[in-house]
């Protein structure tokens, strides 16, 4: 039997979809998104479609922007001898929070995980090394989770890089191990950005 009308259940549907939304939230934000006045709806429809349609990966860091080339890549006050690589957008702005790090940033969209077939070709690598070959780098500083598939993710790129002649460090105190970037407090991440090793 159906309670709601087609309309309220596939709006439910949808919000179910998101990550972190279960049954129970996808009807409040369906009623809610109901009992909206129609300009704020259509502000909400609107943003969906306008960030979908237009944020694409910037042609440098494969960060997202709505722009060739991102706000960060393109601020040249920043120092272009350091890129930190990070697993997800939503690192860069942790990372920028701290308001330690002055280099630039390159987003790997994933990490290496052979578990879930995710392997070197399926994130941002190729675009990195390519990146490296126009432009001179002392070090790269490698942000990815300090999970199983972060570790692999940054040997992985230790063993790629190093024989080009570029220290590869990792940020290392601070985080918990099984953490997420995303979550750590400012102060931790900026312990970890200090305490970061060669590897
Ligand atoms: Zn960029």
């Amino acid at each position: 039997m159906n309670y709601y009308s087609s309309s309220i259940a596939q709006l439910i549907e949808q919000f179910t979809k998101l990550p972190g939304i279960g049954r129970k939230t996808a009807q409040r934000l369906a009623f809610h998104v109901i009992s909206m006045p129609n300009q704020d709806a259509h502000s909400l429809a609107d943003a969906i479609v306008t960030a979908k349609e237009s944020v694409k990966y910037c042609k440098v860091c494969t960060n997202l922007t709505d722009q060739d080339t991102c706000n960060i890549c393109s601020d040249k006050r920043r120092d272009p001898l350091t890129i930190c690589v990070v697993e997800d957008p939503r690192d860069v702005v942790a990372m920028e929070r701290t308001k330690e790090f002055k280099g630039y940033y390159h987003v790997l969209h994933g990490a290496i995980s052979p578990l879930e077939g995710v392997g070197p070709e399926d994130i941002k690598i190729k675009e990195l090394l390519s990146r490296l070959t126009n432009q001179p780098v002392d070090e790269i500083i490698i942000a990815t989770n300090p999970n199983i598939e972060g570790e692999a993710t940054a040997m992985y790129l230790s063993k790629l890089l190093k024989p080009m002649g570029i220290k590869v460090s990792r940020i290392a105190h601070g985080i918990p191990v099984g953490g997420d970037l995303e979550y750590a407090d400012e102060v931790t991440l900026t312990k970890a950005l200090e305490g970061r090793r060669e590897i």
